[in-house]
C-alpha cells in the first residue's frame, strides 16, 4: 500500500514543520522528492537527511511568492524528468490581527505567498500533467480556510482561497487524470505556530488555548498530517478530489 516508487514529487515549504514531514514520508514510500524552499540551509538539512536514511531528495531553492521562481522550478524539475507526478503546494504563512489590526499590505504579503505562490507553481506544471493525463495536487489550506479562527482574518481569508482553488482545479481538470485535494490541518507544533504564540504576551496561557480548540486537548504533530499527505498522494486515492480533508484533532466537531 501507498507505493510510490518512480513518482517525482515536489514539496514547497518542506524546510521545516509540516512539509519537512511530508517530504520525508513521501521519499520513505519510495518517491524521488524535490525539497522546495525559500530557506536554503534549512531546505538543503532536508535533502541530506532524506538521503541519509537511504531515500531520494535533492534540494530545489524558489520563493513561491516569485512567478519566475515558480516557471524555472518546473523547467528544471520537467529537464531532467521529463514530469512531475506530485506537486505538495504546502509552503504558507501566518498572520495575527482581526480587520482592525491588519493592513492591506499584510494581506496582500499572506495572499502572494499562501494563494498566488500556489496558483503560479500549479499553472507551471500542469500543462504537462495534462498532457500524461496523471498528476497529484495536494494543496496544504486550513482548518481556517472552512471556519472563522479569532484573530486571523488576512490567514482565513488566504486559506478559505486555497479550499476554493483545489475545488476549481479539482473540477476543471478531473478527466485530464488530475486529483487536487486540500488538507486543513488544525494546530500543529511547528515553527509556525511558535512564531504566532511569540506574537501574544502570554506565549503559555496562549499555547494552552491553542493547545484546547482541538477537541483532543492538544496540538497535531507533523507526521499526522503528512499520512493524510501520502494517502492523498497514493493511487489507492483515485476516487479522492475535490475535497478539503481535516485533520484537526476535532476542531470542527462540535460545530
Ligand atoms: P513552518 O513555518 O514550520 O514551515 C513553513 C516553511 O515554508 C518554512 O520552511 C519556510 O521557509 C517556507 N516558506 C515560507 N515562505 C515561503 C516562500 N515564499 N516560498 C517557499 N517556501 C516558503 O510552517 P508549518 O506549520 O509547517 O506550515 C506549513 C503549512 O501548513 C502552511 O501553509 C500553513 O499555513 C499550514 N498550516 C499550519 C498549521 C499549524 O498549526 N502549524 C495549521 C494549519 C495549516
Amino acid at each position: 500500500m501507498f507505493d510510490l516508487s518512480g513518482k517525482i514529487a515536489l514539496v514547497t515549504g518542506s524546510g521545516s514543520g509540516i512539509g519537512e514531514a511530508i517530504a520525508h514520508t513521501l521519499a520513505r514510500a519510495g518517491a524521488l522528492v524535490y525539497v522546495g524552499d525559500i530557506d536554503k540551509a534549512n531546505g538543503e538539512r532536508v535533502a541530506e537527511e532524506i538521503v541519509a536514511n537511504g531515500n531520494i531528495a535533492e534540494f530545489i531553492e524558489l520563493d513561491v511568492s516569485v512567478s519566475d521562481h515558480c516557471e524555472r522550478a518546473a523547467s528544471t524539475i520537467h529537464n531532467a524528468h521529463g514530469k512531475l507526478d506530485i506537486l505538495v503546494n504546502n509552503a504558507g504563512i501566518g498572520h495575527v490581527g482581526t480587520i482592525l489590526t491588519t493592513n492591506s499590505n499584510d494581506l496582500e504579503r499572506l495572499f502572494s505567498v499562501n494563494v498566488r505562490g500556489m496558483f503560479d507553481l500549479t499553472k507551471a506544471f500542469i500543462p504537462k500533467m495534462i498532457e500524461r493525463k496523471y498528476g497529484v495536487i495536494i494543496n496544504t489550506a486550513s482548518i481556517g480556510g472552512l471556519l472563522a479562527i479569532r484573530d486571523r482574518i488576512a490567514y482565513c481569508t488566504t486559506k478559505f482561497a486555497v479550499v476554493g482553488l483545489t475545488k476549481c482545479i479539482a473540477l476543471d481538470h478531473a478527466l485530464d487524470g488530475i486529483r487536487a485535494n486540500a488538507i486543513c490541518p488544525g494546530r500543529v507544533e511547528t515553527e509556525f505556530v511558535r512564531s504566532r504564540l511569540a506574537e501574544y504576551p502570554d506565549p503559555e496561557k496562549a499555547y494552552k488555548e491553542m493547545a484546547s480548540t482541538q477537541a483532543i486537548g492538544r496540538m497535531g504533530k507533523p507526521e499526522e498530517i503528512a499520512a493524510a499527505a501520502l494517502y492523498l498522494a497514493s493511487d489507492e486515492a483515485a476516487f479522492v478530489t475535490g475535497t478539503a480533508l481535516e485533520i484537526e484533532g476535532g476542531w470542527a466537531a462540535g460545530r
